[in-house]
């Protein structure tokens, strides 16, 4: 278990709160942080530091304050915050030197247009305010010139000396958005994102804290990312999921980007086609900016949205009517893409006569079928095996797969479309470094094909020549028990949307569907992501659900089923003992996926209108929990602002 508490060592020496020491931890020696300075301890016999590794502090004040402050917001133990904000070579002592000063020539081309006057609007009203906090919301339709906005506002802080930090969504989108800014910027833009090695990972650290780089780009952990001169944080699609880490320090970058704009005095953009409902909620409440987007530069205009009704069509992945869509555009020389959100080749191994399924053995899912390598996957805990040859049930060769994934589609694509060539985009064809950069290059091309991919391709990208748009399978987001489950289908059915018709020809986009009535699909038509979020606003508002409320979930999990609820029992029974009559708590209920890995996972959750009310019960938690005796195996998280 990580420790909540800072230890006292003595030291002669002058060593500044913020650098690295080395000292003796238990019968290890370890690297710690220098917290701060005290006169005297509550303990004796302390033991002292052995060596001071950093003559300057590695961490500013301001970002010490910034960590402590997301440390107590989440109940996280401070150790592991430092440890998720510092790259792993400086975390076990290696010098604070920059290996490989990297070169930078970029060639810089200015743009050849002028811009919108919704775009200088948002310029000037964002540089109108530069010097201290202001939050914005820079609500942009999908290729309405948003980077643009920023390209030009992160150029006007550059001269006047100060640092810019970019935050994007996940690794698939950094080359192009990097791309875009070291095309426009005159100074040095670093990156920050998981494929980077370790070197690399120091490097663009050291760079950004010493302010030898300008612009900042990188992924969520990119948020800790020292930089003494910061004069902006930008959130690009801020509703995306992937700014929230899901393991160990369970942080939301986007949420976080509030304190560490205003810790560093400085404004905050959150730009997105379809914010989420807590960014809007901000608006509501005079927390950010709204400044509008509302239409396309130029002639480029939005895509027409159809319906194909699923009914009224046989069973196969693609429709009839899709298929006539994609031969026309096709036809046009220009490109089309496909958007199913499973990966593999089916999501279901069956038996046609009894009914018998193939399922994980550590998990409450099925396995998926991968053709290529002739496995039977679980997408949960990794679990494969070779498919049966006959039924483990009734012994008979009955057995057959049910269902599409990108694979099989892929497979279906090649028979309709023999002489096109189809790039499919998904986690199994991106796995290699490079792989995803490499396709890419392939549809800037420009050549007219068929790309099939999962949500990987609903990110910002902006593929000139793509005209058609099909999406399959939405159904599932509909029928969800997840409350946020609509909010994230119209985003992602907006954002797919957006990535069709981006130049001068209109795009065109059909959504196959079961269930053509649902109010969802009238505003994805018009375009109106807006309209329909205030419904869903409304909704919130009557059943007090986030953000209209604050929520927070403790997760157990055990190989002993028994022993992960009895534990949330005990939980539930401590907190109903503390008298704060405005947090609610229910559970403990079953996970979504109850068994995982052979773990099985319980939730306890914990919501309140008040915030302040819900920390306060989380920290009165965390001073009694140490006597529940969780019976030996079982393991606990906090998930504050819980999103799954
Ligand atoms: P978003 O970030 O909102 O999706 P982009 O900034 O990528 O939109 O802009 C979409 C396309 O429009 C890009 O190719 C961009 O160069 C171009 N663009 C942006 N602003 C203008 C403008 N004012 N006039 C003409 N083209 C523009
Ligand atoms: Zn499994
Ligand atoms: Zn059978």
């Amino acid at each position: 278990m990580p420790l909540h508490k800072s230890f006292d060592y003595l030291c002669d020496d002058d060593v500044s709160i913020g650098a690295r020491v080395k000292v003796s931890f238990g019968r290890k020696q370890v690297v710690g942080i220098v917290l701060s300075h005290k006169d005297k301890s509550d303990f004796d016999k302390l033991k002292s530091v052995e060596e001071a590794l950093d003559n300057e502090p590695l961490l500013s004040k301001d970002i010490l304050d910034f960590l402590f402050w997301a440390a107590n917001y989440y109940h996280h133990p401070i150790g592991e915050v430092l440890a998720s904000a510092i790259p792993k070579n400086l975390r076990l002592g290696k010098p604070a030197e920059i290996k490989k000063a990297r070169a930078f020539d970029n060639q810089i081309t200015p743009a050849e247009f002028e811009t919108t006057s919704e775009q200088d609007n948002a310029i000037k009203t964002i540089l109108g305010c530069a010097d201290s906090f202001n939050g914005f919301l820079l609500h942009g339709v999908t290729g309405s010139g948003k980077t643009e906005v920023y390209l030009r506002i992160t150029e006007a802080l550059l001269k006047q000396g100060k640092q810019v930090l970019v935050l994007v969504p996940e690794i698939g989108l950094t080359p192009q958005m990097i791309a875009r800014f070291e095309q426009r910027i005159d100074g040095k833009v670093v990156a920050i994102h998981s494929q980077l090695n370790e070197t690399q990972k120091t490097d663009a650290y050291l760079m950004a804290k010493s302010a030898e780089a300008n612009v900042v780009l990188g992924t969520r952990s990119a948020i800790f990312a020292p930089m003494p001169n910061l004069g902006l944080v930008i959130v690009d699609e801020e509703h995306d999921g992937s700014f929230k880490q899901q393991s160990s320090f369970r942080y939301s970058a986007r949420d976080l980007s509030f304190m560490r704009a205003k810790f560093a005095n400085a404004p905050l953009i959150l730009g997105t086609a379809t914010p989420s409902l807590e960014t809007l909620k901000n608006v509501m409440d005079k927390k950010l900016t709204r400044l509008v987007l509302s239409t396309r530069p130029g002639e480029t205009v939005m895509p027409e949205v159809s319906l194909i009704d699923m009914r009224s069509q046989s069973a196969e992945a693609m429709s009839l009517p899709l298929i006539d869509k994609m031969k026309r555009h096709l036809k046009n020389n220009r490109q089309v893409m496909l958007f199913i959100n499973r990966r593999g080749y089916a999501p279901v191994f069956y038996c046609t006569e009894c009914d018998w399924k193939a399922e994980c053995n550590h998990c409450d899912s099925q396995m998926v079928y991968h053709r290529h390598i002739n496995r039977l996957k679980c997408h949960h805990c990794g679990a494969e095996q070779m498919p049966e040859s006959s039924c483990p049930s009734c012994n008979q060769s009955t057995l057959k797969v049910l269902g599409y994934g990108t694979e099989r589609l892929e497979e279906n694509l090649e028979s309709y479309f023999p002489d096109t060539d189809i790039i499919r985009i998904d986690r199994d064809t991106t796995r290699r470094k490079k792989a995803f950069a490499q396709h890419l290059e392939k549809i800037n091309s420009g050549e007219p094909c068929i790309i099939v991919g999962t949500q990987m391709l609903a990110k910002g990208h902006d593929f000139s020549q793509l005209a058609f748009v099909g999406i399959l399978d939405v159904d599932v987001g509909l029928l969800s028990l997840d409350f946020r489950a609509t909010e994230n289908l119209a985003q992602l059915l907006i954002q797919v949307s957006g990535r069709a018709g981006r130049s001068e020809h209109k795009g065109e986009v059909a959504i196959q569907t079961r269930y053509p009535n649902h109010p969802i699909f009238e505003y994805v038509r018009q375009a109106n992501y807006t309209k329909y979020a205030s419904s869903l606003l409304k909704e919130r508002q009557q059943t007090q659900l986030p953000p209209f409320s604050h929520q927070a979930m403790i997760c157990a999990n055990a190989k002993n089923k028994a022993q992960a609820e009895a534990f949330l029992n005990e939980v539930a029974q401590l907190l109903r003992s503390i008298d704060l009559s405005t947090v609610e708590i229910w559970g403990p209920v079953p996970g979504v996926i109850e068994k995982k890995a052979d773990y099985f996972y319980f939730n306890l959750y914990l919501q309140s209108v008040e915030r302040q009310a819900l920390h306060r019960m989380l920290n009165t938690m965390y001073k009694h929990i140490d006597g529940i005796k969780a019976s030996g195996s079982v393991r606990w998280f906090l998930d504050v602002d819980p999103i799954e």
